[in-house]
C-alpha cells in the first residue's frame, strides 16, 4: 500500500511532466471510487494542471483557475493499496483495471490503473478541499519535535495505533510505523500518552530519518508498487523490522516477531523494544474469559 515515501515519489514524477499541461478529454471505465464521474468529464476538460502537492497520502493536483483568480479547483488522487498512475503515448498498450485517461495536450495521456479499486479521486471545487483534507494531522516530516510529543501525549491509545492514525500525522501507514518504532526502540504496544520525553525525540527523529530515506530510495515496493515510469522503489532492502518475522533482528540479533496491534501485523525485536509492563485485567474481562473457557471445554466434551 503506497504510503508517503511513495506517494511523493508519484508527486515528484508528476511535477515534471504535468505543469502547464492542458486536459483536453477525460475517457473513463470503472468509476465506483470517483467521488462524481461527471463532475470530472465535464469539468476537467480544457483545465491546465498548475501545481502538484502531496498532503500525506493524497495527492492534490491543482488546476489553473479558470473564472476567478480566488477559485481553486484541483484533482485529488488517493491510490488505496494497489492504485497507480502513469504518463505514456497513448499508443503504449492498457493494461488490464485502467479506469481513468486523461488526454493531455502534448500527445501523451495520464492513466490510472488500480486492480483492487480501493483508491479514491475526486474534483474539489470552491472549498471541498477543507471538507475532504481538513481532519488531516501534521505532516510527519514539518512536524516540530514539540509538537508531535504533545499529539502523541494526548493519546490513550497504542503507539501504533497513534502513528496509524492520519487526524495525528499524516501519511504514515504499517511499513514505516513498524521501521520507525524499530529504529527509536519503543514496542508498538505502548501506550502514546505513557512515552517518556526521550523516547518521543528518539521516535520523532526516527520518523523523519526514515522517511527521508525512503524518499531518497523512492519507496519501498513490497506488492506492486510502481513509481510513475513504471520503477520499483528500493527502501524494501532497508526494511529492519517489517515482515521481517523470524528473522535475526539488525541490531541485537533476536528474533523479529509478529504480532497484531490495532488490528494490523506489527513486527518488532523483543530484545531492542520491550513490551510495556503488564496491567492487571480488570475483574469483568477475567470473568468473561472463564465463562469462554467453559464454554470451550463444554463443546470440545461433545466432540
Ligand atoms: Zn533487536
Amino acid at each position: 500500500m503506497p504510503e508517503l515515501p511513495e506517494v511523493e515519489t508519484v508527486a515528484r514524477g508528476l511535477r515534471e511532466v504535468l505543469p502547464g499541461r492542458r486536459v483536453l478529454s477525460v475517457r473513463l471505465g470503472k468509476t465506483d471510487f470517483i467521488d462524481d464521474p461527471a463532475a470530472l468529464e465535464q469539468d476537467l476538460p480544457g483545465s491546465t494542471f498548475a501545481r502538484i502537492r502531496r498532503l500525506g497520502k493524497y495527492l492534490l493536483l491543482d488546476l489553473e483557475p479558470r473564472k476567478t483568480p480566488a477559485e481553486q479547483t484541483s484533482l485529488l488522487i488517493h491510490l488505496g493499496m494497489t492504485g497507480k498512475l502513469s504518463v505514456c503515448p497513448p499508443e503504449t498498450p492498457v493494461p488490464l483495471h485502467t479506469h481513468v485517461f486523461l488526454a493531455l495536450d502534448d500527445g501523451r495521456e495520464l492513466r490510472y490503473n488500480d486492480v483492487r479499486r480501493f483508491g479514491r479521486m475526486a474534483l474539489l471545487a470552491n472549498g471541498a478541499h477543507e471538507r475532504v483534507l481538513g481532519g488531516l494531522g501534521l505532516e510527519p516530516l514539518e512536524i516540530s519535535e514539540g509538537e508531535f510529543r504533545t499529539r502523541i501525549q494526548a493519546r490513550k491509545s497504542r503507539i501504533k495505533a497513534v502513528l496509524l492514525n492520519q487526524a495525528v500525522v499524516r501519511g504514515i501507514g504499517n511499513i514505516y510505523a513498524d521501521e520507525s518504532l524499530w529504529r527509536a526502540r519503543i514496542h508498538p504496544e505502548k501506550i502514546g500518552a505513557r512515552l517518556k520525553d526521550d523516547e518521543l525525540r528518539r521516535l520523532h527523529r526516527a520518523v523523519q530519518h526514515i522517511l527521508r530515506e525512503a524518499i531518497r530510495l523512492r519507496g519501498s515496493s513490497v506488492s506492486d508498487y510502481v513509481d510513475l515510469d513504471g520503477g520499483r522503489g528500493e527502501f524494501q532492502q532497508k526494511h529492519r523490522a517489517y515482515q521481517r518475522d523470524g528473522k535475526k533482528c539488525a541490531r541485537c540479533a533476536a528474533i523479529i516477531r509478529r504480532i497484531i496491534v490495532a488490528g494490523r501485523s506489527s513486527h518488532f525485536c523483543p530484545q531492542c523494544q520491550p513490551a510495556p509492563p503488564k496491567r492487571r485485567k480488570p475483574r469483568k474481562v477475567a470473568k468473561q474469559r472463564s465463562r469462554k473457557r467453559a464454554l470451550r471445554s463444554r463443546s470440545k466434551a461433545k466432540r
